[in-house]
């Protein structure tokens, strides 16, 4: 919660379609309801949150949507650095972001 104002705050575009402000931020790549809720804790961090505008909610929920957020996110961090992260997330399925550059 803290956390969405002070990002959303910092980031006035739409990461997914760069044509809208954001206005909020989505859990992506991993959506907290596909996960149990032990793992919110996981889930619920900078490293998978991305400003986003409203008409790109369901896009959000999309492979390709997840594709560009994950793009985002590794020039944000560093590659090295998120692909960690994401490597040491605790969950039983993960899917792959290999292909994305
Ligand atoms: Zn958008």
């Amino acid at each position: 919660m803290e956390i969405s104002k002070r990002l959303v705050g910092a980031y006035t575009m739409c990461v997914l379609c760069k044509a809208e402000g954001a206005k909020e931020l989505a859990h992506m790549p991993c959506h907290k309801r596909d996960s149990p809720k032990k793992m919110n804790k996981y889930i619920d961090v900078e490293e998978n949150a991305v400003p986003i505008g409203f008409r790109c909610k369901e896009f959000s929920e999309t492979r390709e949507g997840r594709l560009i957020a994950v793009a985002w996110l590794r020039n944000k961090f560093g590659v090295e650095e998120w692909n960690t992260w994401y490597d040491d997330l605790p969950f039983l399925i993960k899917e792959s972001f290999d292909e994305v550059g």
